[in-house]
């Protein structure tokens, strides 16, 4: 072969915002761009997320010349342990710094140590036949980059996450005139984020954030309680900010938030005042209109800090009345109704409650129609192939497109795993290659969903709670009742049950009516409670199922 094609395979995130994945193959050399999850929906229960199937890169495991990151989010680096776990850990992985510094971490939790080099932007890399450049754009987690890749086809630009954003948090542009160089030198292929490709205008700038938060901030007159997305450095770091300006102390709740706000913070991404960030029992101790804390939970997560808060089973952390509590996220489509729960409980408590929908307390990190408009102008493909999205976002983007000039013929809408290929003849749909979703329970094995419930129930038997409320009153009227199968021997199991049951009527006695009432947090408590008490007891897992009738 020594004319190679050039193929471009998404093995997800073609079809899910999620899933970010794709494959760059030439002479039988591959690199991959991103490793991504995505997070499951209600009809997955059981499963903590998922990640592509990567089944193509494990059979060519030894041609992979390395993985780049574009960015920290986990729908682009949370599948990167397990891509690793199936093809390499000799494999490196490029990133810039604050990007290798939260993989790092993560990769830590999995006993990975790959090779993990960072990269600044406008710094090259040579893998095999590629050339890589790192580009800056401005998004929602700081020290995104896009990528540029060139091939011995042409020019390959791939935007990674990114909007327009003309006053970003911390002054870093997205480069434009590198993108614009790449449409003066000839680019062969644009990768473009379809997110808000369906928005129209511009992606208001993440500074707009900070308006709103003074406006709260100079009314607030108890404590302010700040739920956000623990990988959004630039809204912590305005937190911060506003927070130093009235007076204000603040603290992070929750591992992963700390986490990440160390990492930043070691790197210079995240820039502290002097004895502003406090430990949790320390801010707890000054007055109210001092305190503010930072927590994750936004999506409404049953487990969750503000959960917890929300239905006052936080041990530290009590709502009363004057404190302001900010979702300062977008509600994902799906978890809508787990979110206005937690509104209505805090309301209920006494708190007031800001969220996306009554004031601007968050800004997406993603491009609308006319920043789309804008990089396919400066980029100017010969083809092009929308990417981050579901179908409709790549439709949308696709017309884009259209309209700035690229004929329908070199726009491409892919499905995950399958094949463009690019040769001297132009460019095509050329099959495709072994594709699909791999549900993750915990940092457990790779199974598809079905195999792994029996491989559950068989190992690890299971669990059945039974029991019956009053609608109206909430208090249960009959049960719980429990059920096992294939985990304990017979003549264990009364004792082993009789425990279990104290467990649940704990959890019961310690939850609030309100809670009670909602089924799907009942649920969720119940389960949480069991799973720890039988693994500590017989250090098993079995699938646990509440079942309750509402009467
Ligand atoms: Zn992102
Ligand atoms: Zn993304």
């Amino acid at each position: 072969m020594n004319n190679p094609s050039l193929r471009i395979i998404p093995l997800g995130g073609v079809e899910e915002i999620g899933l970010n994945c794709t494959v760059f193959e030439y002479g039988g050399e591959i690199i991959v761009i991103d490793a991504g999850l995505m997070f499951p929906d209600d009809e997955m229960p059981g499963v903590d997320f998922v990640v592509p199937d990567f089944t193509y890169l494990r059979e060519n495991a030894g041609n992979i010349r390395g993985i780049i990151i574009t960015h920290g989010h986990e729908d682009h680096t949370g599948g990167l342990p397990f891509l690793l776990r199936e093809t390499s850990e000799e494999i490196p992985v490029y990133g810039t710094p604050l990007t290798i510094g939260m993989i790092k971490e993560k990769l830590r939790e999995y006993h990975l140590e790959p090779p993990l080099i960072p990269v600044k932007p406008r710094e090259e890399v040579r893998l095999g036949p590629y050339e890589i450049e790192f580009v800056r754009v401005t998004h929602s987690v700081v020290d995104g980059v896009g990528i540029g890749i060139r091939t011995p086809r042409g020019l390959i630009v791939h935007t990674g996450d990114f909007k327009v954003d003309p006053t970003p948090v911390d002054g870093e542009l997205l480069d434009f005139r590198r993108f614009s160089e790449f449409g003066d030198n000839g680019t062969l292929l644009l990768l473009s984020d379809s997110t808000n490709a369906e928005k129209g205008g511009f992606t208001f700038s993440e500074k707009e954030v900070m308006r709103a938060f003074e406006s709260i901030f100079s009314s607030a007159r108890g404590r302010i309680i700040i739920a956000t997305f623990a990988s959004n450095i630039h809204r912590i770091q305005q937190i911060v900010d506003v927070s130093a300006r009235h007076g204000r102390k603040v603290s992070l709740c929750g591992k992963s938030i700390v986490t990440n706000a160390d990492i930043a913070l070691r790197l210079g991404y995240l820039k502290m005042p002097e004895n502003t960030w406090l430990r949790l029992d320390q801010i707890l101790r000054l007055p109210d209109e001092e305190v503010v804390i930072v927590t994750t939970g936004s999506q409404g997560e049953p487990m969750s800090v503000l959960s917890r808060i929300a239905t006052d089973e936080h041990k530290s952390i009590k709502i009363r009345e004057g404190d302001t509590v900010i979702l300062s996220s977008k509600m994902i489509p799906g978890n809508e109704r787990s979110i206005g729960k937690i509104i209505n409980h805090l309301f209920r408590r006494g708190a007031d409650v800001i969220y996306e929908k009554v004031s601007e307390v968050h800004v997406s990190g993603h491009a609308s129609k006319e920043e789309l408009k804008l990089m396919l102008n400066l980029v100017r493909p010969e083809y092009f192939m929308p990417v981050h999205g579901e179908y409709r976002h790549l439709v949308y983007h696709s017309h884009l497109g259209r309209k700035v000039g690229i004929p329908d013929e070199n726009i491409f809408i892919m499905h995950d795993g399958e094949v463009l290929e690019i040769d001297s003849g132009g460019a095509r749909k050329n099959g495709t290659v072994p594709s699909g979703r791999v549900f993750i329970d915990g940092k457990g094995d790779i199974e598809d969903m079905v195999l792994r419930d029996r491989r559950r129930l068989a190992h690890d038997g299971v669990l059945i709670v039974i029991m019956a409320m009053e609608k109206t009153s909430g208090r249960i009227s009959s049960g719980p009742d429990l059920v096992s199968r294939g985990f304990i021997p017979e003549e264990e199991s009364e004792g082993f049950l009789d425990g279990a049951r104290e467990v649940i009527l704990n959890i019961l006695g310690t939850l609030e009516p309100e809670v009670i009432q909602d089924i799907s947090l009942l649920k969720a408590r119940i389960r949480g409670g069991l799973k720890k008490y039988i693994y500590k007891a017989i250090n098993r897992r079995p699938m646990i199922l509440p079942i309750v009738f509402e009467i």
